[in-house]
Formats: structure tokens, C-alpha cells, sequence
């Protein structure tokens, strides 16, 4: 897609169409960032505009360059990541790339390389890459995704332009959501639960989370401090591993936060398909008791980071809701 299309880096792009239109792009770049924040559309914005040859700060989208890059199928770009089985990208894999970048283009003006995740290559493959680094081929362009551009040799940094990517924010990622037509409200939920990476919003399936969102209600409608049972049980099937358990304090941080809301008066919330319910809590609570709710919570999330115990956070913080509810 053009840079015209991509959603929530505004200022990345404006600094690659200037220099598209200086003539002045750098010939390896590492882009870093979070998975799914949209490294590698980018990635793909800036070759098709390289290739295109309407151009002038951006791809047309409508030629047959710009069509075969967006169908992934023009033959001038390669993708290098670790073969299926294995952990990293090998050094017959960048000998295979060296070779092949030495050859013509078919038909672009230069060849395009996009590496994922550059940090898989092992020391003997990182050396290899150096000389394709430092002389690319027909003056190939060279794109090198990374979570963390620190895992990369400092041989190799030295030698490209970093480009950091910031996780979307919500409003980037409902857009996107809506664009690819989701509903409105699915998206503004799944829009908070993606902590930034529309990868985490596509695993996120919108109807598994409604009806997680249920079962989460009918629990918390039970806890009783009278009934010790209920806060062990509600622990018990509603935890699980440490990453499902975070995944759960966020959508519990995301009913408290529309509580908040709408004991302040606004009515504007993300949770709207268990409204009734969030409505019939806030008129038992009082603001404060809301508050306090969501700092509950957010204590549990910061030790369940930090490694605390998984069943025993959520049975310490169960037995805090049940008293505030009460
Ligand atoms: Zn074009």
C-alpha cells in the first residue's frame, strides 16, 4: 500500500517521501518497533515507491509495479526470515541473498530486501550479511525488521538508518479495524485490548472475547466474602498462564475504566454490549469506591508482571472486589 494508506505514522513517512523526493534515500535501513505496529507495511510502502515509476513522494498504487508489490508477488523483492524449523536465518540463506541481489533486476530499478526478525541471524551469519551491508549489490535496498534494534551487532547498526516505529495508539488501530469492516463497536473494544499492534487486535476474535466478557460478569456478580468458595472458583476458571492472566486485568481494567466514566456522568464507553451491567454496578458504587477498584487492579496487573504468584494475585485481588461490591 502507499504511504497515502498507512495509519499512525505520520511522521515516518513524511520523513521517507522527503527524501524519496530528494533523491536521498539510504540504501539499508533497520526499522524497530513493536510486532504489529506496522514495520513492515511500511517497509513495503517505501520499496513500492522506489520501484514506481510515476512517483514522486509516493507509489502510484495503480501500475503494474505498484499492483505485483502490493500482491506480493513482484520478483525484485526478497523476504529473509528463519527457514520454518529453524531459530535463525542461516549463512547459505545470506549467501543465497548476496548472489541473488548481484543479479539484474527483472524489471524495477533496483533490487529490495526485507529481513525478519534481523536479530535471528547468529554471529557467523551477521558477518556475512556485513559485506552485503557495506557493498549492497546493484545498489540494492535493504530493510532489516526488529523488535529491538539493540540485539543487532553494532557492525551492522553503524551501517543502516534506524527508524523507530511507536506502537499504534487505539484511535490508529479502531481506523484500521473499521477500514477492514468491523463493526463500531467491536473495534473501539478490540482497539484497547490490541496494546498497540493490530497483530495482537487480529488474534483478539471479537465474539471469543464477548463471550469471555460474560463469563468474567457472571463471576464477579458472585463474589461473596461470605462465600469463600466463589473467590477461589472465580480465580481458578478465570486465570490461567501469566500472558492470560494480564489479558484478563486488562479487560477487567476496561470495565473499571468505563465505570469511572460513567459515574462521572459521561456515557461515552468501549464495553457497550454489557452496558446494563456496568450501569447497575456504578449505581451500588460510589466514585471513590470506583477509583479505588481500578487501583486494585492495576496493583494486581504491575505484580502479576513483575512475577508474582498468578492464582494467588487474582485470589488477593477477588477477595478486594468482593468487598468493594459488597
Ligand atoms: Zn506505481
Amino acid at each position: 500500500m502507499p504511504f497515502a494508506d498507512i495509519i499512525g505514522h505520520e511522521r515516518v513517512v513524511e520523513i521517507f517521501r522527503k527524501s524519496i523526493k530528494s533523491g536521498k534515500t539510504s540504501h539499508a535501513y533497520i526499522f524497530e518497533g513493536p510486532a504489529g505496529c506496522g514495520r513492515r507495511k511500511t517497509a513495503m510502502a517505501l520499496i513500492q515507491a522506489l520501484f514506481c515509476r510515476q512517483a514522486e513522494d509516493d507509489a502510484c498504487g495503480v501500475c503494474p509495479s505498484c499492483r505485483k508489490v502490493a500482491g506480493n508477488n513482484h520478483g525484485d523483492i526478497h523476504f529473509l526470515e528463519p527457514l520454518p524449523d529453524k531459530r535463525d536465518i542461516s549463512i547459505a540463506q545470506l549467501r543465497d541473498l548476496q548472489r541473488d541481489l548481484a543479479l539484474r533486476p527483472y524489471e524495477a530499478p533496483r533490487k529490495a530486501c526485507i529481513m525478519e526478525p534481523a536479530d535471528r541471524m547468529n554471529l557467523s551469519s551477521a558477518n556475512s550479511f556485513l559485506k552485503t551491508l557495506e557493498e549492497p549489490p546493484g545498489n540494492a535496498l535493504l530493510i532489516l525488521l526488529t523488535e529491538n534494534a539493540d540485539m543487532l551487532l553494532q557492525t551492522i547498526r553503524s551501517r543502516c538508518q534506524l527508524v523507530r516505529f511507536a506502537p499504534l495508539s487505539s484511535e490508529s488501530i479502531m481506523l484500521m479495524l473499521k477500514r477492514n469492516g468491523m463493526d463500531e463497536a467491536s473495534a473501539a473494544l478490540l482497539s484497547q485490548m490490541a496494546n498497540g499492534s493490530m497483530q495482537r487486535a487480529a488474534e483478539l476474535d471479537g465474539e471469543a472475547l464477548a463471550q469471555r466478557h460474560e463469563v468474567l460478569i457472571k463471576h464477579l456478580a458472585t463474589l461473596s466474602l461470605d462465600r469463600i468458595s466463589t473467590i477461589f472458583t472465580a480465580s481458578e476458571e478465570l486465570g490461567g498462564n501469566r500472558e492470560e492472566t494480564l489479558e484478563l486485568l486488562d479487560i477487567l481494567l476496561s470495565f473499571a475504566r468505563d465505570m469511572i466514566h460513567l459515574s462521572s456522568g459521561c456515557s461515552d464507553i468501549i464495553n457497550t454490549t454489557i452496558r446494563p451491567t456496568l450501569e447497575g454496578l456504578v449505581s451500588r458504587l460510589n466514585l471513590e469506591r470506583t477509583l479505588q477498584l481500578a487501583e486494585d487492579i492495576l496493583e494486581t496487573r504491575r505484580s502479576v508482571q513483575r512475577n508474582a504468584n498468578v492464582k494467588l494475585a487474582l485470589d488477593h485481588l477477588f477477595i478486594r472486589v468482593a468487598g468493594t461490591l459488597a
